[in-house]
């Protein structure tokens, strides 16, 4: 455990990691200067939901903010917004800045997250085809959506989901194309896939598997149209592309921090193979203690977190705050849908509540019982309850999980 509390500590990547350790760092007492380089105009922002409300129009931008303007000042943190770093010297310790300027540091945390992953299929510069990942993304989106409008989305994961609720809301028809023979094939069990599929559907999406997009055809430089490997062509005035997301590892790799193809690699308190250097969040590829230290790339706010808290911890030589089971949520039209756990290894199912009644909870069991994930969908107890039931590996009875009349509380006592 190091304690460098007056250290000066430079943070790149103003976003979910980024904007929570210069707070974390401040809240614990850190005395040093804090400097934080975002390529954003924008203060740090939650992210999650310009698929979702903000996409709508149901909230407003100052509400995305993780802490309001002022607080930064007051906190004694510089801000560098609009500023995108190029480099890292490691030998004199310093970032370069775009157009010149550049920041030394004691300590650097790299928080530069992910970018939407893009198609490189004939037209895929047209105007109109739009990618999600930052509010100036979503500001476009919301101008291309409305009634009467045809939307296709590319990609059934949770963000081509969560568009495809709040276009739908909006008034759009909406057709969503998956190259996969279901959609949220990579990141949810077929039940729970099946599940959203009936009601995206019974809502008006049209959804497409087995759809693989080859490219889009235009009209006066915007989208108009695209085809199918199968050759079917579909008409479209606006495309939103949600094919999963690439790890901002450059910065890193070139400065020769160790990287894997999950991004930078890490160790449980965020430490990269340079000391004094930590990275947090979408871009590293970490242990996890509850799996024996497997590697993950996870891309959710409660990791940026949690690997936030931990930077900020080490560098005030604190102890580390408890190790968290991973968790994730979406929210499309009245579903909330809460996960704990990875279900990589799961050998058995087990579904608690009704699907019919859009409440209910999976879950994931390994061989010998040991609970490994829970995927709820309107169940915020059977989740928390997951929580506990994840995190401590707990064995349980299948047959009392299924049982109602059992409380789910009773049984991650
Ligand atoms: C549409 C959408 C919906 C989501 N919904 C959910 C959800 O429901 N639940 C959930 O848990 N997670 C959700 N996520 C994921 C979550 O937002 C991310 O996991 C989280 O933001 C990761 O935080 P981060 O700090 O690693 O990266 P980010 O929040 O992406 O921040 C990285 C910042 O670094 C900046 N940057 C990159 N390179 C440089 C550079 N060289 N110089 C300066 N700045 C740079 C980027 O522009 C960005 O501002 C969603 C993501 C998106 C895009």
């Amino acid at each position: 455990m190091s304690e460098r509390v007056d250290a000066k500590v430079v943070v790149i990547g103003a976003g979910h990691g980024g904007g929570n350790v210069v707070a974390a760092l401040r809240t614990a007492g850190h005395t040093g200067e804090i400097v934080l380089i975002g390529d954003e105009p924008i203060v740090p922002y939650h992210r999650p939901p310009l698929s979702k409300g903000y996409l709508k129009g149901t909230a407003a931008m100052e509400s995305l903010k993780l802490r309001p303007d002022s607080y930064y000042a007051s906190a004694g943190i510089a801000l560098r917004l609009g500023a995108r770093a190029v480099a890292i010297d490691r030998t004199a310790q310093t970032v370069r800045l775009a157009g010149g300027g550049s920041e030394r540091y004691d300590l650097l945390v790299l928080a530069t997250g992910s970018r939407a992953r893009r198609l490189a299929i004939p037209g895929a510069a047209l105007g109109g085809i739009h990618y999600l990942r930052s509010i100036a993304d979503a500001d476009a989106i919301r101008g291309a959506i409305g009634p009467g409008r045809r939307l296709a989305i590319v990609g059934g994961g949770y963000v081509g989901l969560e568009a495809a609720a709040s276009a739908l809301a909006l008034g759009s028809s909406v057709v969503l194309l998956e190259r996969e023979s279901r959609i949220l094939a990579r990141v949810a069990c077929a039940p729970l896939a099946a599940f959203f599929d009936d009601y995206h559907r019974a809502k008006g999406l049209e959804i497409r598997t087995e759809a693989r997009v080859e490219g889009f055809e235009g009209r006066d430089g915007n989208v108009s149209a695209l085809w199918l490997a199968d050759g079917e062509r579909l008409l479209c005035d606006a495309v939103i592309v949600g094919i999963g997301a690439d790890v901002c590892d450059e910065l890193a790799r070139e400065a020769g921090i160790g990287c894997d193809h999950g991004g930078v690699i890490v160790d449980e308190n965020a430490c990269t193979s340079e000391p004094g250097v930590y990275a947090i969040g979408d871009m590293t590829w970490r242990p996890m203690p509850l799996y024996g230290g497997r590697m993950f790339r996870l891309e959710s706010v409660p990791n940026a977190l949690e690997q936030a808290r931990r930077v900020a911890a080490h560098i005030m030589g604190k102890p580390a705050p408890a190790h968290e089971p991973p968790w994730f949520w979406s929210d499309q039209y009245d579903l909330k849908l809460q996960i704990v756990g990875v279900p990589f290894d799961s050998h058995r199912l087990v579904i608690r509540g009704d699907m019919a009644e859009r409440s209910f909870a999976i879950f994931h069991l390994a061989p010998d019982n040991r609970v490994l994930a829970v995927e709820a969908v309107n169940r915020t107890p059977e989740f928390m309850a997951g929580r506990t039931l994840v995190g401590e590996a707990r064995i349980v009875d299948p047959a009392h999980l299924a049982d109602l009349s059992i409380p789910i509380k009773d049984l991650a006592k």
